[in-house]
């Protein structure tokens, strides 16, 4: 196995430029800092686009999506094209993973698996790219008509902090493979592996102004794309009410989005289940990642015969946990990825408590000394929930899990259906017929059953209900960046 590079020393301290029409561009007003949050200190700054930044690089979008170097280019080469960037993306697999290692925290094993899981993501729409096809559709008269897929133009990509370069992926691949010109703002937590694979993209062959990579924050940066004329769509993943926002601006302007927003998940077990295998899966399904993870089971709904039991396990299973410094051999659970964010976990941990809320374990920072300089905290169950209490409704995005009970079916379903978000959920049971049943009633936009956390690039994904609008992945993620239109010939 391979083991990570010692992150910079503070000294190495550098002005990150952003990416612009094929050039590093810096700005060092306004600059913002990328923290370590396993130790706190500064791993680099970072230029914060402005308006001025955010008017070059949709100019230098349009311009670059009207040559004909890419407007022209045949599907099977911008597949080629795409395929170099995979290529390059697993050759250079360490420093992508140790970009996003010391910016938002995650677990060394888990930083490499993104980074081949979005090289992975570009090969699989280089192959979409490739082979998808236009249609000749059913004439009613003397004359051929044709449905011809075409580009947006230039289209924006936002993207969070927990899965970076997973993410950046799955938006800039497709929207690549469309034949759009893409300008990706990345968290202000986690700029360094979008800028790293603007760079790769320009040495793959894509033609300057085609990925412009624009860093700063949500409230300039981000809301001046939203906003920018030129921008014809958004593919936004993140919050659910910078998604709102977003959408909200994209109506004034009659633009279409994709949001793929919070969650909070169900994560349901049947007394028939195989115990051990749910009790892994519902510790993976919460902990994996501090948490925080979109899909994250953070509702725990285990059947009243067995409910003793399985808590007891889980308990004994989540002490179990390694919650080390991210590099750590055989390091479970990094630090949260800001000191702001556990901030905000722990307030919604003390609102659980301030309604009467029962800590089964955690609850609070790692004792450990060693820690005590980063974002830690530990592994938290609770239980003796309202079903209305804060932190059952809200996602916390944190490595906290509510447990709460349900008596039948129908009490499930209506409990695991109430929620605002429906983003995903687990079913863990023996009984098929039971699984297919619940698994039709759930409103959310990933089922899995008797597993968790499975994703695939080729299915589609997207929420229910405020957990998002669209599906991204699969062949249809590359039409998202695409409009049709139809075409006739008299005959
Ligand atoms: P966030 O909404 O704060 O920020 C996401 C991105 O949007 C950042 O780049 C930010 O700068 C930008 N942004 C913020 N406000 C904006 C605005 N008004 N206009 C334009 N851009 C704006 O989210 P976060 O804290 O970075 O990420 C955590 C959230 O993301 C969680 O809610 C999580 O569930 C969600 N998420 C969802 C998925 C999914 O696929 N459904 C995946 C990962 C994360």
């Amino acid at each position: 196995m391979s083991t990570p590079r010692t992150p910079p020393a503070s000294s190495a301290v550098q002005l990150k430029p952003m990416l612009i029409d094929g050039a590093w561009v810096s700005v060092d007003r306004d600059a913002f800092a990328s923290i370590n949050p396993a130790t706190g200190e500064e791993n680099f700054r970072v230029s914060a686009a402005t308006a001025s930044e955010v008017d070059r690089a949709v100019e230098a979008a349009w311009r670059a999506v009207r040559e004909p170097a890419w407007r022209d280019m045949l599907q099977h080469q911008r597949a080629g094209i795409l395929r170099r960037i995979a290529d390059a993306m697993d050759r250079e697999s360490e420093l992508f993973a140790q970009l996003q290692m010391i910016e938002n925290g995650k677990v060394w094993a888990e930083c490499k698996a993104q980074v081949a899981s979005a090289a992975a993501t570009f090969r699989y729409y280089a192959g979409v790219c490739e082979t998808i096809c236009a249609e000749v559709t059913p004439a009613r008269g003397n004359y051929l008509s044709m449905t011809r897929y075409e580009p947006y133009g230039v289209v924006a990509a936002i993207t969070p902090w927990n899965s970076p370069l997973t993410m950046e992926a799955q938006k800039v691949a497709p929207a690549l493979a469309a034949g759009n010109a893409v300008i990706l703002k990345p968290s202000e937590v986690t700029p360094s592996p979008a800028l790293e694979l603007g760079r790769l993209a320009l040495e793959a062959g894509l033609p300057p102004g085609i990925l412009n990579v624009v860093t700063g924050t949500g409230a300039v940066a981000g809301k001046g794309l939203v906003e920018h004329p030129g921008v014809r769509m958004v593919s936004f993943t993140g919050g659910t009410a910078s998604g709102r926002a977003i959408a909200i601006a994209a109506a004034q302007k009659l633009m279409p989005v994709a949001l793929e927003l919070g969650g909070k998940s169900p994560h349901i077990v049947f007394a028939d289940a195989d115990m051990d295998a749910a009790i892994e899966a519902v510790v993976g399904g919460i902990f994996e990642g501090s948490g925080q993870s979109c899909v994250a089971g953070s509702r725990l709904y285990v059947q009243a015969a067995i409910a003793q039991e399985f808590q007891e396990r889980l308990v004994a299973r989540t002490a179990r946990i390694k919650v080390d410094m991210p590099q750590a051999q055989g390091a479970q659970m990094g630090p949260i990825a800001s000191f702001g964010h556990r901030q905000k976990i722990e307030s919604m941990v003390q609102s659980a408590r301030d309604e009467g809320a029962e800590v089964l374990i955690g609850g609070q920072r790692p004792e450990a000394e060693a820690l005590a300089g980063g974002a830690f905290y530990q592994p938290t169950i609770l239980s003796g929930l309202r079903r209305d209490a804060l932190v059952v409704r809200e996602e916390i995005f944190g490595p906290v899990l509510c447990a709460l009970p349900f008596q039948d079916e129908e009490d499930l379903i209506e409990q695991a259906n109430e929620s605002v978000y429906g983003l995903a959920s687990g079913i863990w049971t023996a009984d098929y017929r039971r699984a297919w049943r619940i698994a039709t009633r759930l409103e959310a936009g990933s089922v899995w059953i008797n597993t968790y956390k499975q994703l695939s690039v080729s299915t589609p994904f997207g929420g229910y209900k405020q957990s998002g609008l669209g599906r991204e992945k699969g062949i249809g993620g590359l039409r998202l960046y695409q409009q049709s239109k139809g075409i006739y010939f008299g005959m």
